[in-house]
């Protein structure tokens, strides 16, 4: 699966909001976003466009970024989004918070959803004590994620995150290398700052 590879704090410069895809810089700082706080290029400093269109493209890319997403692995899942009973956008973001790699980031597990990617891919997780090394691999309710790979890098990361505070539709223990999916998330613990209906309202042009 292609996906970015130049520098990820222009994005969030673009969307004038940290992403938090750099894992601890994104705390200091250090963070781009407090010390060029305008959009990157030429024009960047200049006015704003705010047409309807504007918006619900900015809405799309920010949540698309957000989560590390190609545009043609996001619409797949704004499909199965549209299948699903009840709100579309809504559905979207359960959809995305779902995936294996935001798990292991929500855990602290990972201190970025792309380390989380990257570790997953290696193979050091297993799920349900089947290894899984696929990043979007979607998990229910139930569902429990222990860390197979002796890495001493990963355990020693996820030893020194064990005050981090763990998103509570999900719960982990650090020292046994476990987390556990004790149920779905609901939009308000979705902490993206998104109005998902713009999403919803562009794919529906
Ligand atoms: Fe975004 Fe993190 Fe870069 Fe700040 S340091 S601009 S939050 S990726």
């Amino acid at each position: 699966m292609a996906r970015y590879t130049g520098p990820v704090c222009k994005l969030c410069r673009r969307e004038g909001q940290k992403l938090f895809l750099k894992g601890d810089r994104c705390y200091t700082g250090k963070c781009a976003l407090e010390n060029r706080a305008f959009a990157p290029g030429q024009h960047g400093q200049g006015r704003k466009k705010s047409s309807e269109y504007a918006l619900q493209l900015r809405a799309k890319q920010k949540t698309k970024r957000f989560y590390g997403m190609q545009e043609k692995q996001f619409s797949h899942y704004f499909d199965l989004a549209e299948a699903k009973q009840g709100m579309t956008g809504e559905n979207l973001l359960i959809i995305l918070e779902s995936r294996l790699d935001n798990v292991v980031y929500r855990a602290g597990f990972a201190n970025s959803r792309r380390q989380a990617r990257q570790f997953v891919l290696h193979g050091h997780f297993a799920v349900n004590g089947k290894k899984v090394n696929i990043p979007s691999y979607q998990l229910k309710a139930g569902d429990v994620i222990t860390v197979r790979s002796k890495n001493q890098a990963l355990k020693d990361l996820i030893a020194a995150n064990e005050k981090q505070t763990v998103t509570p539709w999900l719960s982990a223990d650090h020292s046994k290398y476990e987390i556990n999916v004790t149920r779905m998330p609901s939009r308000e613990e979705v902490d993206v700052d998104v109005e998902e209906h713009l999403i919803v309202e562009l794919y529906s042009k």
